[in-house]
């Protein structure tokens, strides 16, 4: 088995590449190393069943021989990854994808596709079902983000539907664990990191804004078996433990056994979603699936993490 990996060098990329390596699996990584890191592949150094192509997706694959799964993780992710760059995030989504999807025809294989939460906008329907077609500014500053992956839903499923390519797609919400860059600007580095120093909590509004974060190995126990067992239609891949942001800087505070109060350090973002939390009926009936690993948990080795690696 054979798989390529776009945007292997990523937070959850990377995790990917280690376990199907796991699995036995021979990775292909191709990555511009635009928002991803060098640093989480070094411990694949010298693995011969691993190879790293730098190659920006916008451009044809230059991937050549059979492969069983292209995964496609290549996107900047972050809000603020993604306000820096946002012709980079449209790009990616369409002409990236465009290319995914040529490459997954090309090598015989099934495209499996990191789709997010973001389709579903600021939603007025709670929990999101994946039949839920959201609420999205399509010109507001999150718009180059949601906007890229709505297109890329549409793309993938008119390719399948055109051109008989198997594919799937997981709808990823919050999700968190090391390797999340430190200065990636999402909430959870924001708040460990703050927690580790004994700084205050930087809230964005009053807080009381609602995010549910999954443990980056539940996700991806989610995604090979959506690989398995998927039906080529959407599947949200997320943890349904709602919390607001005060809630979760209270945990983080808890773990980490340090932390400051929670301030309020700006108004909540323009198309800030107001809340977010998964119905993952869908994945426990099709895929069997659900998260397994509480926050509390799942905060120690991603604490531990930033203990270790962030920059001093
Ligand atoms: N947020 C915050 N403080 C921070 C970073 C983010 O209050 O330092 C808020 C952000 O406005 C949003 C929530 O935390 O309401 C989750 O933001 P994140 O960027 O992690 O991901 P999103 O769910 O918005 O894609």
């Amino acid at each position: 088995m054979r798989a390529a990996v776009l945007g292997g060098s990523g937070f959850i990329g990377s995790h990917l590449v280690d376990r199907l390596l796991a699995l036995g699996q021979d990775v292909v990584v191709v990555d511009d190393f635009s928002t991803g890191r060098r640093s989480n592949l070094a411990h694949l150094a010298g693995n011969a069943r691993v190879q790293i192509l730098e190659w920006d997706i916008c451009k044809p694959i230059p991937v050549v021989g059979p492969l069983t799964t292209v995964w496609n993780f290549a996107s900047p992710a972050s809000p603020i990854d993604y306000a820096r760059r946002p012709i980079e995030t449209l790009e990616v989504g369409s002409l990236g994808v465009k290319n995914a999807c040529e490459l997954a025809e090309r090598a015989g294989a099934t495209l499996v596709h990191a789709s997010t939460s973001e389709v579903y906008g600021d939603p007025l329907v709670h929990p999101q079902r994946e039949d839920y077609f959201g609420n999205v500014n399509p010109i507001g500053p999150r718009a180059c983000y949601d906007e890229s992956k709505r297109f890329a839903e549409a793309y993938i499923t008119s390719f399948a539907r055109a051109r008989g390519l198997p594919c799937q797609l997981g709808r990823i919400f919050n999700t968190y664990g090391p390797r999340m860059r430190e200065e990636d600007g999402r909430v959870i580095p924001a708040f460990a990191c703050q927690a580790l120093d004994g700084k205050d909590f930087t809230v964005f509004g009053d807080g009381s804004q609602t995010r549910s974060f999954t443990y980056v190995d539940d996700l991806l126990d989610g995604f090979l078996l959506l690989r398995a067992k998927g039906d080529g239609q959407p599947v949200n891949l997320g943890n349904p433990n709602e919390m607001t942001l005060v809630q979760l800087a209270d945990i983080i505070r808890q773990v980490a056994g340090s932390g400051g109060k929670v301030v309020s350090v700006r108004p909540l973002p323009e198309n800030d979603p107001k809340q977010r939390k998964p119905d993952i009926a869908r994945a426990q009936s099709l895929l069997g699936w659900q998260p397994k690993v509480p926050l509390h948990e799942g905060l120690k080795p991603t604490l531990e993490w930033y203990r270790k690696h962030r920059a001093k």
